[in-house]
C-alpha cells in the first residue's frame, strides 16, 4: 500500500512536470539584462505579453523586442498569456549601471530663456522627432544585428550627465563617434526613413530610421542627409555624412536608439569599434 501511494505520487508528479516545463520553455528572454539595454526574446506568436502596462507585439517568427531606460528599476515582469489561456509571469532582473556623472559647482548662475520664435521652432522640431519615432511598423530590421553608423573615435557615451551647481542636467543618451566632416554615415540596421532634415536647431542634420516594432535609430549633427523620408535603407547603406551641424562642439555623429518612448544604449548592439577604418 505504501509502495502504491508512492508510485501514484511519482506518476502524478511526472505527468505534471512536462506541462510546467513546457510552459516555461515557451518563452525565452536573456537572463543578463542591464539598464539601457534593448532585449530580444522569443515566444509563441499567438501569445500575449504585457510589459510595464503595454502589450508587446510578437513577430510572426516569435521574436519580440523591448528595452529598459537609463534608470530602469532593478526588477520588471513580463505577464504572458498563452493561447490555451494559461498564464505565466517572467520576473526580469535589470542590473544597475554606473554612469559617468560630473559635478561642477561654483559656476556663475546663468538662466537663459530662448526668445519666443526659437521656442516655437524647438516645439515644432521636437514634435516632428516624436512623431517620427512614434510610428509602428512590422519591419524586422532590429532582428538582424546592428553596425556602427560610422568609423571613428568614440567621444561620448550613453548615460553620462553633468550636475551644474547641484542641478542635474539632461543625461546624454547618444553614442558619439567623431570623424572628419564628410565621412560616410551608414544605416546601422535596415529600416525606413521617417525623418530627414538638414537644419534642426540642436541636432543640425538629423535622420531617423524606423527599424520596426518601435525600434528607431536617430543620427544628429550630420553635414549632409542623403536619403528622403519614406526611403527604405539597408544595413550598411550610406545615409549621409559626419558633420558638426546644430549645437555640436566638433564633427561627430550622435547615434541614438529608442524603443517605445524609452532611450536605449546603442553600445549594447555593436562590437568594439574596429582599430582601422574598414573602408580604407
Ligand atoms: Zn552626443
Amino acid at each position: 500500500m505504501t509502495i502504491f501511494r508512492t508510485c501514484a505520487f511519482v506518476v502524478s508528479f511526472v505527468m505534471a512536470l512536462p506541462v510546467v516545463s513546457w510552459a516555461a520553455d515557451r518563452i525565452w528572454v536573456p537572463s543578463d539584462i542591464q539598464q539601457g539595454q534593448l532585449v530580444i526574446g522569443t515566444a509563441p506568436a499567438d501569445a500575449q505579453i504585457i510589459f510595464e502596462g503595454d502589450a508587446l507585439a510578437i513577430a510572426p517568427n516569435g521574436q519580440f523586442v523591448f528595452g529598459f531606460g537609463r534608470d530602469a528599476a532593478p526588477q520588471s515582469v513580463l505577464q504572458v498569456t498563452y493561447d490555451d489561456g494559461s498564464k505565466q509571469e517572467i520576473v526580469l532582473q535589470v542590473a544597475p549601471r554606473i554612469y559617468d556623472v560630473q559635478r561642477i559647482s561654483g559656476l556663475p548662475p546663468k538662466k537663459v530663456t530662448p526668445p519666443p520664435e526659437l521656442q516655437e521652432r524647438l516645439r515644432l522640431e521636437r514634435g516632428k522627432v516624436a512623431a517620427a519615432r512614434g510610428q509602428f511598423t512590422t519591419q524586422m530590421g532590429w532582428a538582424d544585428g546592428f553596425d556602427w553608423p560610422a568609423w571613428g573615435k568614440v567621444t561620448g557615451v550613453y548615460g553620462s550627465q553633468r550636475v551644474l551647481n547641484d542641478i542635474p542636467k539632461r543625461p546624454h543618451f547618444g553614442l558619439d563617434v567623431a570623424g572628419p566632416v564628410g565621412r560616410p554615415v551608414v544605416a546601422p540596421a535596415s529600416g525606413r526613413i521617417t525623418l530627414s532634415e538638414d537644419d534642426y536647431y540642436y541636432e543640425g542634420g538629423i535622420i531617423i530610421i524606423d527599424h520596426g516594432y518601435g525600434v528607431t535609430s536617430t543620427m544628429f549633427h550630420m553635414h549632409s542627409v542623403d536619403v528622403p523620408v519614406g526611403a527604405q535603407v539597408k544595413r550598411g547603406q550610406q545615409i549621409g555624412t559626419i558633420g558638426a551641424a546644430g549645437r555640436a562642439t566638433g564633427p561627430h555623429v550622435d547615434w541614438r536608439i529608442n524603443w517605445n518612448g524609452r532611450r536605449l544604449d546603442p553600445r549594447f548592439l555593436v562590437d568594439e569599434m574596429p582599430e582601422r577604418n574598414p573602408n580604407d
